[in-house]
């Protein structure tokens, strides 16, 4: 199975890639790993330190409103875009073996729709993240 290149060309919208910080806490001596209940390094003696570490995690459309009926968001550094892939109401099917012409109309019609399909979706996002939400229009390939 390879990767098969996508086309989406429909309603979408982007924020800032969102990030939740978490902490580990590793125990060790300075050289050797140890066990949790161990006060000195069982192999050198050492007295064992606890080192807290700050990681962050990227936040994906189940973390930010809790289901994934967008398609699963698609991260590009410091932005990330929400397409559907619930509705072709929203969307202009790219397998159609008839050319589509694109209208301002046509482009109008699948932002509205998306609203309208995503309306909750698009207020919990905005609850979750503070962000300014703006559906747009446009085109994007991704890989699957
Ligand atoms: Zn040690």
């Amino acid at each position: 199975m390879g990767m098969d290149l996508y086309t989406y060309v429909g309603a979408f919208f982007k924020i800032p890639t969102q990030y939740e910080e978490y902490n580990k806490v590793k125990r060790k001596c300075g050289e050797h790993k140890v066990l949790e209940s161990d006060i000195y390094c069982s192999t050198c003696g050492s007295e064992i330190e606890e080192v807290i570490s700050t990681h962050k995690r990227v936040l994906d459309c189940e973390d930010l409103i809790g289901n994934e009926s967008f398609f699963s968001p698609y991260i590009e550094g410091e932005i990330t875009y929400f397409l559907t892939n619930i509705s072709s109401s929203c969307q202009i099917n790219t397998d159609s073996h008839l050319p589509t012409v694109i209208t301002p109309e046509l482009i109008q019609e699948k932002i509205l729709n998306f609203e309208k399909t995503h309306k909750k979706d698009i207020e919990l996002m905005k609850k979750k993240t503070g962000c300014e939400i703006k559906v747009e229009f446009g085109f994007l390939n991704y890989y699957m």
